[in-house]
């Protein structure tokens, strides 16, 4: 057994990485490969049930696109009837379909099976890269999940993460993983924002650092901006000049299209250092008999160009955050720059009116959310967190007439306990329904029903005032109910959930 450590992982959506403190307190990064402390979070069924993961999976996007699956992040704890879904489900080559259970699922081999079974695979082989690299088998962890993730979504991975047999600890969201990272670096006493622009999402995350313990102020960002959406522009436009050149359309494509995802992120890296490359893809389609290549020449400024609203928006959503604390740029002591995406120097340049940058050298963008992790897995350990994380949206009921209240605001610290005085229920004799839902959106429009308590009339009949409801996160984001009478009782109520998420 992995005696008392625990094992930080950071299940990304383009990659994945995990990192602990051994038994002498050193901390270890989990290699996948020599000097290769990250693995492609990318699935390749190659029969029934047979799957490689990681590198080996990675290289089947173009070989075999219908049984392989990465980015599945984004749709995993999902509902399947859902805007986020119709939007995105088309754009890659395997097919996302509508599970028992409601959620996502994905289609292999004549079979439906969970999205959790991608992340479930996932994590089991970092961890056991993690189990060799320790010597010894780990039995707990410590995960990470983008700050806009439902309470769904946290409970997919962590239902991932059990079928893998791990106990898992603690989650948190992947900025405060970062900013714990930054905070055990450097111990300063400082207020940070941490711009997380990774492949598939955008978090902004604004905290105090004091004494190596971070609290988080606010949090925002933009679940639908990452590297991925960079890739995406380029082969938008050079799919355009193609089809003008040459008078071929290959939007209807879907194989030569993720052909030019690949080559387009690799060009968009190579821009990072480089002033202009070549986008090439050798004989991508047939014209008049022979075949053509796809050959553009691209300078970093015309690559600036076309991104520029998606740096605006990254940088929009900086604002957003700092305004919803009452705070101005020059308030922020540092900017610390997560994520792959961050390197590009046109997203750096927009958010120089910060008045200090980490430097890569500081905080690694790529391993810094699995070290917070590990840190946070070690803290733990000794019974203590370090951790003042944030609820990203807020918990309300909707009350039997369809009114609704909210219970936990968004932003609220984890683990937090909040109260309602349910007034004005009825006084029938039977129970009555409360529906606990969290609003995915500012507007409340998309919710997510969570699941139904049920007040009996012992709490509400004759005996003298409302009840009151109370609603408890954990650390862990597990929602739990209690409810509170006038005369003193007090009792755990469960919240009924009437589709469950699949467990298989
Ligand atoms: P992450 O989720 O942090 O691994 O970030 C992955 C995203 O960062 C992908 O969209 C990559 O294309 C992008 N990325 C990685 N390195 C660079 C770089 N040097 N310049 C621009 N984007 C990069």
């Amino acid at each position: 057994m992995s005696g008392g450590l625990v094992l930080g992982i950071d299940f990304g959506t383009t990659n994945t990485a995990a990192a602990f403190f051994d038994a002498q307190g050193k901390l270890r990064l989990v290699p996948v490969a020599e000097k290769v402390f990250y693995m492609p979070s990318v699935v390749w069924f190659h029969a029934g049930d047979k799957a490689l993961v990681g590198h080996a999976a990675r290289t089947q996007i173009i070989e075999d696109p219908s049984h392989t699956l990465f980015g599945a992040k984004r749709f995993l704890g999902r509902r399947y009837q859902s805007e986020f879904v119709a939007k995105h489900r088309d754009r890659f080559a395997f097919e996302i379909v509508e599970g028992e259970d409601g959620y996502c699922a994905f289609h292999v081999y004549g079979q439906v099976r969970p999205l959790t079974e991608v992340a479930f695979r996932i994590i089991q082989q970092i961890t056991t890269l993690a189990n060799h690299t320790a010597g010894t088998p780990f039995t707990e962890c410590v995960l990470t999940v983008p700050v806009h993730a439902s309470v769904r979504q946290r409970e997919a991975v962590r239902y991932a993460a059990e079928k893998a047999g791990l106990v898992v600890k603690g989650m948190l969201n992947e900025p405060t993983a970062a900013a714990l990272y930054y905070a055990n670096l450097r111990n300063p006493e400082q207020t940070v924002l941490v711009f997380d622009l990774g492949g598939g999402t955008l978090d902004a995350t604004l905290m105090t650092v004091k004494g190596r313990v971070v609290k988080v102020l606010a949090t925002g960002g933009d679940a639908f901006l990452g590297g991925s959406n960079f890739d995406e522009c380029i082969v938008e436009h050079l799919v355009e000049r193609f089809h003008r050149e040459q008078g071929v359309d290959l939007r209807t494509n879907t194989v030569v299209m993720q052909r030019l995802v690949f080559a387009a992120e690799s060009v968009k890296i190579a821009l990072s250092k480089a002033d202009s490359k070549q986008v090439r893809v050798p004989c991508i389609v047939q014209k008049d008999g022979r075949f053509i290549d796809f050959e553009f020449d691209l300078s970093r400024k015309e690559l600036e160009d076309m991104c520029l609203p998606l740096i605006e928006r990254a940088a929009a959503a900086c604002d957003d955050v700092l305004a919803r604390a009452g705070l101005r740029a020059d308030q922020v002591d540092e900017l610390v720059l997560v994520g792959g995406q961050t390197r590009m120097p046109a997203v750096r340049n927009r958010l120089s009116h910060f008045k200090r940058f980490s430097s890569d050298k500081d905080v690694n963008p790529e391993l810094g959310v699995a070290i917070g992790a590990a840190i946070l897995g070690r803290n733990l350990a000794r019974g203590t967190s370090g951790l003042a994380d944030v609820l990203p949206m807020p918990v309300s009921i909707m009350l039997p007439g369809g009114s609704t209240r909210e219970v936990i605001p968004a932003n609220s610290p984890v683990p937090c306990v909040r109260t309602l005085a349910l007034e004005g229920l009825p006084q029938w004799n039977a129970p009555v329904p409360l529906v606990v839902f969290e609003s995915l959106d500012a507007t409340a429009t998309d919710r997510e029903v969570l699941g139904t308590i049920q007040v009996a009339a012992e709490w509400r009949v004759g005996v003298g005032g409302a009840p009151t409801l109370e609603l408890s996160m954990g650390q862990d984001f597990v929602l739990k109910a209690r409810l509170l009478s006038q005369n003193g009782k007090a009792a755990q109520v469960a919240i009924v959930d009437a589709r469950p998420l699949t467990r298989k």
